[in-house]
Parts: C-alpha cells; structure tokens; sequence
C-alpha cells in the first residue's frame, strides 16, 4: 500500500502539464473572471479554472438574487401603501414559487452571458476545482497545467454551527445558499446572525410575510456599523415586523412530527422553546474555501481562519501567487474583489508597477429595510483616530415625504462624520428610502477628500431626501 502511495504521489508530481499559461486563476467568480478578462486584454495567456458554477456567489447565491428579493419585497411594502396614494387594489396574493422560477430563469440567463464573455475574451475555462501541485502548477480534473503566476479567487462558504454548539441546528437549518432553493415563502421562520445576510433576509421574509424572530448574540445588529445606524436599524427591524431577540442563541434544534423545527433559544442562561419554525436561517458567517487548495504544496501562508494573507498589492507570501476576493477576508463585496483584480492586472501585465486598490473610503449598503448607506469612517472610528475634539458631527432625521401619504412610516438618517477646522468628510452613515442609490455619488464627493462646506456649496435637489445632505447645519 505504501508503494502504491509512493507511486502515485510521484505520478503526481511528474505528470507533464497539458498546458503553459501566462495566468492561471482559480476561481469564476466576481474577482476571478474580472482578473481575467483584464489581463488578457492586456496580451496575457490567462487559463480559468471554474469549480462550481460560473458567477460565484454573487450571481448565483449572492448579490442578484438577493436584490430580486430585496425588491420584491419592497414593492410589497409598495402595496401597503397604495391606499394612502388613493389607489383601492384588490391585492390577491405573492406567487413565491413564481417568482424563484423567473429569478433563477434570470440568473441561468446571466450564467450564459459570463460564459460568453470570458470565451470572447480569449480565457481558457478549465472546468473543475483547482488544487496546487507546486508553486507554478495546478491539477484540475485529474490534468495539470501550469502557469508563470497563478492567482487565487476562491471566495468563501456559508459557515453553519457545530453539532457540538447546536445540536440538530445545521441539520433542520439552511444557510444563505438554502435561502434561495426555498420553494415557498415560509410563514414562520428565525434568522440567527447579526452582520449582512442576517439583517437582509429576515427584513426580506418579514416584508413578504414570514413571521421572523431574529436572534442575535449582543444588544445590536450590524455592529461594525455607525452606532445611530444600529439604533434606528433596530427600530426599522421593528417597523417591518421582524421580533428581535437580543442576547439569544440558538442552541438547540429538533424535528417535529409535522415536519417544522423546535427550537430551543438561550438568553443568557435561560432557556425558552419556540414550536412551530418551518425555517431556521443561519447567517453568521463566512469562511474561505482554501482547505482544498493544498496551499502547502505551493507554500502560500494563511491566517487562522484560513484567509489568505496578502498585502497591499495582493502578493502572498510566495512570489508567483496573488490572492484577491473574499478568500483575503477585508471587504467581502463584489466591486472590491473586481477592483483589486484589475487593479492587479495594470501592475502585472500594462506596466502600472503602483496600481493596487485603496482599501479605505469604499461606499457600501446593506440592503435592509429602509436601506443602509455608508462610506469612511464611523463617529467612533474617527474619534479614536483624530480625537474627539476634533470631530463635529451633522445629524438629521426626519421622516421621507413619501409616507406624507402612507400609513406605513420608515424614518430618515443622515449624518456626516467631519474632521478638523476644515470639516474635511470622513464619514457618512445614511438609512432610509434611496439610501442604497444616493450613496455612491456622494461617496466621489468624499473620496475627492470633500469637506462640509463643498457639500453646502453644492445647491440643494428639491423635494428629494438627499438634499439634507447638502443642507444640515
Ligand atoms: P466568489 O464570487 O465566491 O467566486 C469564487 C468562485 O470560485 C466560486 O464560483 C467557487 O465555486 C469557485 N471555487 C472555489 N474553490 C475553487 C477551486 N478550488 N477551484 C476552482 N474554483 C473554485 N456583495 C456586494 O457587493 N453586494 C451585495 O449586495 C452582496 N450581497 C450578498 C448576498 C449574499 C447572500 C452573499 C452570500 C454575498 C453577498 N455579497 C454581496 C458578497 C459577494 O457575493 C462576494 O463578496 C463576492 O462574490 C466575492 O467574489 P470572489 O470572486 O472573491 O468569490
Ligand atoms: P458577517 O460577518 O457580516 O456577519 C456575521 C455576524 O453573525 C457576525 O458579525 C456576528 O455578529 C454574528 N455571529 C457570528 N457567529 C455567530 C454565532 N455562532 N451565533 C450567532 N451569531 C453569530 O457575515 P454575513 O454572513 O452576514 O455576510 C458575509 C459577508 O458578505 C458580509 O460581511 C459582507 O461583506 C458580504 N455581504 C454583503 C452584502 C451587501 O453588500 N449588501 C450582503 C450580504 C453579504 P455579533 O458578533 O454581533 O454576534
């Protein structure tokens, strides 16, 4: 047996590659494709190696069929307020399994079109998953190919918890990837989880109809978010109908003869059933999909979690690979992972030698109920950094003229974080109605290292929410 070993992990070792490339990605996803592309526009031989299915997360079990959701229930929310607009609509029902038809109809459709575009490009697709023979050299499929550089955009998985920690609880839970095989809404489900994915879906499943209770660990949701964020978001959690149970766990999971789940939810020591769950949501977490990868035959270092550790130009530790995406853990967002990439791509093949993304002042928004918009620093974060006499905040909330009309209401936030006599921007924290479309130019504003007064000079948009960013006092 051992000589048999022996062979085969020579064999291994001396198979010819079948193919020499440029670049060798591996990866389909957002900052896979997009490195590829780019570089070879820029001449270079670049071959992909697709496991799974091509998009990634973000097309697949991400960032598109969530928005589809997030917007079908904000047009629910839409219908409530029909009648203060006047409008007397017999509203008949919400065809879930309708919509996931077309939504995935969709996504097959976008599939297609990532497809083409790579093969037009001039990418070689290598389908499977990716391993490293050494640090020039890939097996996928049972072939090796090798490359002058590879890069690695893996991206990561839901992570779900221990049996140990919850009995029962990954076995009658899903993850984020189950959330978009659901084929009906569920009418009672619990969300555990604080960051993204918990506030998206629970918002998502209580606009439609579910009864949610979200549980999540301390007092807040979203915790590294501007603390007057949190508080309205816990407000807003509210208004939508989600019941939040703060300090509570879930920690235990059975299935009960009807087919739904009975939980047992602990709140600091003590202990409570909930009956009745069609479904138990788990959002804490992600983490990259490197355990595969035999990292070690390349000898490229990882942190504890598993991420891999790259500098500021995504160089790892070893001279011929590159790491970018959510497999690096900072700034786990789609345009980060396809900016890095083509950033990566001028310095490596069009002669731009500093070419790197600049990992501060990135707009981000988490697509709860109304909106969460955001870019820089918080008020916390910047009173550690410049000290707190040195800050001057600007805060308003006030309630969208939109609910003027509605019985519904969702309130407004909007604050700037400013630094110094000159009130340079550093930071600004929105929620409300728009704020997911209204931060991305503001966010020019402040990467052009805008201050409060060029905010002002610029004249207000009336009635719009967005000119009191221009108009606080
Ligand atoms: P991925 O897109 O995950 O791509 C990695 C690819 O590599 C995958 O196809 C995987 O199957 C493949 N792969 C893995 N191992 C191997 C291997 N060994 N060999 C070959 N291939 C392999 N971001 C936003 O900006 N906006 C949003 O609204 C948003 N919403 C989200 C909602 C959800 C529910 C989730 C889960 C994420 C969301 N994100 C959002 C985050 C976003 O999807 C990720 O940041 C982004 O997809 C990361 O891109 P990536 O290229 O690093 O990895
Ligand atoms: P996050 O890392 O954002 O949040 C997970 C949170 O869950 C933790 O911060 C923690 O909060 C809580 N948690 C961790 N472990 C447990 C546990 N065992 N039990 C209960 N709660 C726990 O992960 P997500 O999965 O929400 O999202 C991953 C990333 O994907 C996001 O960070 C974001 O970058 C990206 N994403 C982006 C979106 C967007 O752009 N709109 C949408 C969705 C995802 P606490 O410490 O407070 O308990």
């Amino acid at each position: 047996f051992k000589t048999l070993l022996k062979l085969s992990y020579s064999t291994t070792h001396t198979m010819a590659p079948v193919k020499h490339y440029d670049l060798l990605v591996i990866g389909g996803g957002s900052g896979g494709i997009a490195t590829a592309r780019r570089c070879a526009e820029y001449g270079a031989k670049v071959g992909v190696a697709v496991g799974g299915v091509i998009g990634g997360t973000c097309v697949n079990v991400g960032c598109v069929p969530k928005k589809v959701m997030f917007m079908a229930a904000s047009h629910m929310e839409g219908i409530h307020d029909l009648p203060g607009y006047g409008f007397d609509v017999d509203f008949k029902k919400f065809d879930w399994g309708n919509l996931k038809t077309k939504r995935d109809a969709y996504i097959k459709r976008l599939n297609g079109i990532y497809d083409r575009n790579l093969n037009n490009s001039g990418v070689d697709q290598i389908t499977g998953y990716a391993k490293f023979v050494d640090k020039n050299t890939l097996e996928i499929s049972g072939k090796h190919y090798s490359a002058d550089r590879i890069l690695v955009a893996v991206g990561g998985t839901p992570s779900m918890p221990s049996e140990e920690a919850c009995p029962g609880g990954a076995k009658y839970g899903i993850d984020s990837d189950g959330f978009f095989e659901l084929e009906e809404l569920p009418k009672k489900t619990v969300v555990s989880g604080a960051g993204y994915i918990a506030v998206e879906m629970a918002g998502i499943l209580a606009a439609l109809g579910s009864d949610v209770t979200l549980c999540i660990r301390h007092d807040h949701a979203l915790r590294t978010f501007d603390q007057d964020v949190q508080e309205l978001l816990l407000e807003e959690l509210a208004n939508t109908g989600v019941k939040v149970a703060k300090r509570t766990q879930v920690v235990e999971a059975v299935l009960a003869e009807n087919g739904t789940k009975t939980l047992t939810l602990d709140n600091e020591g003590t202990k409570s059933t909930m009956e009745g769950v069609e479904c138990m949501l788990w959002a804490i977490g992600r983490h990259p999909l490197t355990k595969q990868l035999n990292l070690e035959a390349a000898g490229v270092e990882t942190s504890k979690k598993g991420h891999i550790n790259v500098d500021e130009f995504q160089n790892t530790n070893v001279d011929t690979v590159f790491a970018l995406g959510d497999v690096t853990g900072k700034w786990e967002l789609t345009p980060v992972a396809i900016a890095a990439g083509r950033k990566l791509a001028a310095r490596l093949y069009n002669g731009d030698l500093n070419s790197k993304l600049e990992y501060h002042d990135i707009c981000t928004v988490v697509f709860s109920h109304p909106p969460i918009g955001t870019c820089g620093y918080t008020e916390e974060e910047a009173k550690k950094i410049y000290g707190e006499k040195n800050i001057k905040i600007y805060k308003s909330t006030f309630t969208n003229m939109y609910h003027a009309m509605t019985e519904r209401k969702t309130k407004t936030l909007m604050k700037l974080v400013c630094v110094g006599t000159e009130e340079k921007v550093v930071g600004m924290h929105i929620m409300g109605i728009g704020a997911d479309e209204m931060t991305q130019g503001f966010g020019v504003a402040i990467k052009m290292g805008a201050t409060k007064k060029d905010f002002d000079n610029s004249v207000a948009i009336h009635p719009t929410a967005a000119e009191e960013l221009v108009t606080m006092r």
